[in-house]
């Protein structure tokens, strides 16, 4: 409760607060009717998920959402058959907390060695998929594909393959829809570039890449959404805990409006962009923070099992 009742009484604030919103939405000094609104809904979600039944059912104080601690490690176009067979072993060795989700996307070529080797304790995701039924497609994969190989998750990226952000949006929402329906649970990711975040847009492109998703599913049960700043992944610029958690209050307030309270409460939002063994424990205390999808610091075992871990960061002792 301790932490619930810090970020409140710095969001009470309010002008200030939504001041310090910077470099997401141009400064305003004086809340609107919408923006009140907002923040009200907020601070009532905030105050209503952080419950006396939240904590005594799982001792977990620093969420506000109710899912599972999520934990993804996308392993993109790295690897060796020797250097993933380290990984599985430092992996298949680590001790992991029991109350978090764990996945890891390997290259395809890899899937069925890294699923024939590794602890069922850790699912299987593929980095991406097609978007209908499997066929005369160069270089794809089907969810099929993926199904058959045992995976269980797919990445969707919004920003893969250098497209428009119109094309994206009918692309992306059809990818998720079909994967699902598969039964497939899908990672979106969502995030913007560093000039969007420059020009004030942040979040006006995450919530259109959120629409892309919502647009086009029925259900979001199995859909862990991936917050991911582009000018974070890969370069070492983490986003830091107060950057990524404004724009996870905003993107489950989005869904609070435009889906429904209660896959806002449920839904996991996940940060991605250089998170590592050194900075996800304080990353992990933000309230909205459900998790990670984490790139390079997922190719070493004893540190990806160090940020899954960091699902003790939200706890509190008894
Ligand atoms: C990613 O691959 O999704 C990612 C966030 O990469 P990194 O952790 O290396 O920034």
């Amino acid at each position: 409760m301790a932490v619930a009742s810090t970020s409140l009484a710095s969001q009470l604030s309010g002008p200030k607060s939504i001041s310090s919103y910077s470099g997401l939405r141009r400064s305003c000094s004086k809340l609107d009717h919408t923006q009140s609104l907002s923040l009200f809904q907020h601070l009532h979600s905030q105050l209503r998920l952080s419950s006396s039944s939240r904590k005594a059912s799982r001792g977990i104080v620093a969420m506000a959402g109710t899912g599972k601690f999520f934990v993804g490690g996308n392993w993109k176009c790295n690897g060796t058959k020797d250097s993933i067979s380290k990984l599985v072993s430092d992996l298949n060795s680590a001790k992991l907390e029991a109350d978090v989700d764990v996945v890891v996307a390997p290259p395809f070529l890899y899937i069925d060695k890294v699923k024939n080797s590794l602890t069922d304790r850790i699912e299987i995701s593929g980095q991406n998929s097609w978007v209908g039924k499997g066929g005369a497609f160069t270089g794809e994969i089907s969810v099929e594909q993926l199904k058959d190989i045992g995976a269980t998750w797919v990445i969707l990226d919004t920003q893969k393959g250098g497209m428009s952000l119109e094309k994206m949006i009918s692309f992306i929402g059809k990818k998720a829809a079909y994967a699902l329906n598969e039964g497939l649970g899908v990672i979106a990711c969502i995030g913007e570039k560093l000039e969007e975040r420059e020009a004030g847009k942040t979040f006006d492109i995450c919530f259109q890449q959120l629409k892309a998703f919502a647009d086009a599913v029925h259900s979001w049960d199995d859909i862990v959404i991936a917050y991911e700043p582009v000018w974070a992944i890969g370069t070492g610029k983490v986003a830091s805990p107060e950057q990524a958690q404004e724009v996870h209050v905003a993107v489950r307030d989005w869904l609070k409006k435009n889906v429904s309270p209660e896959v806002a409460s449920k839904t996991r939002i996940i940060y991605g962009g250089s998170v590592n063994g050194g900075n996800s424990a304080e990353l992990a205390k933000k309230e909205d923070i459900d998790g990670f999808l984490v790139g390079g610091a997922s190719l070493k075992g004893p540190e990806f099992a160090t940020i899954i871990n960091s699902v003790t960061a939200k706890k509190v002792a008894a």
